[in-house]
């Protein structure tokens, strides 16, 4: 045999098997999704998204303060409003009394290490259930969806959010949130996470099952990614990287691994991240269920797939898993 056709030579012992990645996975760099209801006592599991649940505010203590004693470093928070008025453009996205600023005041004074990000979009508190605003014929406002947009990420800084993440992928909304964030004079207090190469995918179910977010009439391919858009991919996160975007986010992940590495070639000098959404973890899940493999086997595979990809950042329903997987 040729000598350089040896290679099992360099990976034979458990540990020179761990110096083949060039990153490896820390709890640093996981992300823990939660549902947070106006419900304040609520505690609702969620029957597509095993493990999950709905939370009220005055819960959050008791569910978090483990996880933080385990090593959680990060969550971002999604409004689930149950009760509120919606309307045409959110109104209720920033309530001051809604759940998620109340959530991010709280946090912050319950685990002063805690890193809080918020996701921004409209579709949870709007009539429509779209991510954004319209005109009378029916076609996007761009301008008005964006500076809306904005107005909600700013008041999610002001209550003390480290981070604001868009998720509603309308043109030309990093650009106006982080001029609202410059602005307002949280310029230099807050992190613009964008989720910039964001696909129309069949795996935000169990979502939007959580989050009540199905939208009222039609669908959302006019602004999500098409799931075959390579190109557009790229050019949204070469935009984002122009308008003042700090983290890249793509998401979903699996299908989309081979977006995530174009995006750390193309924003280099960015961190990556991407969302391992609630389909993704479902279908895990289910398969474990179904005998096709192990759990804790598969979840590594998928995560870590998305680290060597490229991404230092995972949103991922396996957060509480990994926190514990990672110290066995
Ligand atoms: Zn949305």
């Amino acid at each position: 045999m040729e000598i350089s056709s040896v290679l099992q030579g360099g990976y034979q012992h458990a540990l020179s098997r761990s110096w083949q990645a060039q990153r490896t996975l820390t709890k640093s760099m996981l992300m823990y999704p939660i549902f947070i209801t106006d419900e304040p006592d609520a505690r609702v599991e969620i029957p597509s998204l095993p493990g999950q649940c709905r939370w009220g505010v005055n819960k959050l203590q008791e569910f978090l303060e483990p996880l933080v004693k385990k090593g959680l470093r990060s969550v971002i928070l999604f409004g689930v409003p149950l009760h509120c008025e919606k309307d045409e453009r959110g109104t209720p996205a920033d309530d001051p009394n809604g759940p998620v600023i109340a959530s991010i005041r709280l946090l912050r004074k319950l685990f002063p290490e805690l890193y809080i990000a918020a996701d921004v979009c409209l579709c949870e508190y709007t009539s429509h259930g779209h991510c954004g605003l319209f005109r009378q014929d029916g076609a996007i406002d761009q301008a008005p969806s964006a500076q809306r947009i904005a107005e909600v990420a700013l008041a999610y800084a002001r209550a003390g959010a480290h981070c604001v993440a868009p998720s509603d992928m309308m043109d030309g909304r990093i650009k106006a949130i982080k001029r609202a964030l410059i602005d307002g004079g949280y310029g230099n207090q807050c992190t613009l996470m964008s989720y910039s190469a964001k696909f129309a995918s069949a795996l935000y179910g169990p979502f939007r099952d959580a989050a009540g977010s199905a939208p009222a009439f039609g669908d959302r391919k006019c602004y999500q990614l098409p799931p075959t858009a390579k190109g557009l991919a790229r050019r949204a996160i070469k935009r984002d990287v122009v308008e003042g975007a700090d983290i890249i986010m793509v998401k979903p992940a699996l299908p989309y691994l081979d977006v995530i590495q174009d995006a750390k070639q193309l924003a280099e000098d960015h961190p990556i991240a991407c969302y391992q959404v609630s389909g993704e973890y479902a279908m895990v899940v289910a398969g474990a269920r179904a005998g096709v493999y192990d759990l804790k086997v598969m979840a590594f595979e998928t995560v870590e797939s998305m680290v060597r990809a490229g991404c230092t950042l995972i949103l991922t329903y396996f957060t509480p898993q990994f926190l514990d997987w990672l110290d066995e």
